[in-house]
């Protein structure tokens, strides 16, 4: 076993059983709703934005412990980052995880590279990530299918 499948297994667990941005921002200004039916993963992220900047980023919903950590995981990641830094991050993260593979810094995103062998669960990865981008785009229903 690699030492970054061990850390995959032991972050994805640890955020599942203790996510730190679960929760609501409220009052928030966007909303997004996530459901990946391949799994029954249902995600609803909700932020406030300071200018172009992510202030505050809280997810919400029942999931595996894949989609959970995920959605903890990129909540620490895109908090204080700008709009455009976290479509960046999220293009990063989806060629990580289902396409060609990303060279750049995803920070602790990476533990989430063990993921693209399994296809199934690549969908319970980014549900958070296309949920985030929903509601950054204000269209606020989004399903991985
Ligand atoms: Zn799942």
């Amino acid at each position: 076993m690699s030492n970054l499948r061990e850390l995959y297994l032991e972050m994805v667990t640890d955020h599942a059983k203790r996510p730190r941005n679960k929760g609501k921002v409220d009052p928030c200004d966007h909303t997004g709703h996530g459901y990946n039916p391949l799994c029954g993963d249902v995600v609803m992220i909700t932020l406030n934005l300071d200018g172009e900047t992510i202030k505050d980023l809280k997810f919400d919903g029942e999931g595996c412990a894949i989609s959970t950590a995920s959605a903890d995981l990129m909540a620490d990641a895109v908090k204080g980052k700008t709009i455009e830094d976290a479509r960046l991050l999220f293009r990063g993260f989806h060629a990580l995880v289902a396409g060609d593979g990303f060279d750049g810094d995803l920070g602790k995103l990476i533990v989430f590279e063990g993921v693209r062998e399994f296809p199934m669960r690549v969908k319970c990865a980014t549900l958070a990530w296309h949920t985030l981008i929903a509601a950054l785009d204000d269209s606020t229903e989004v399903t991985t299918e």
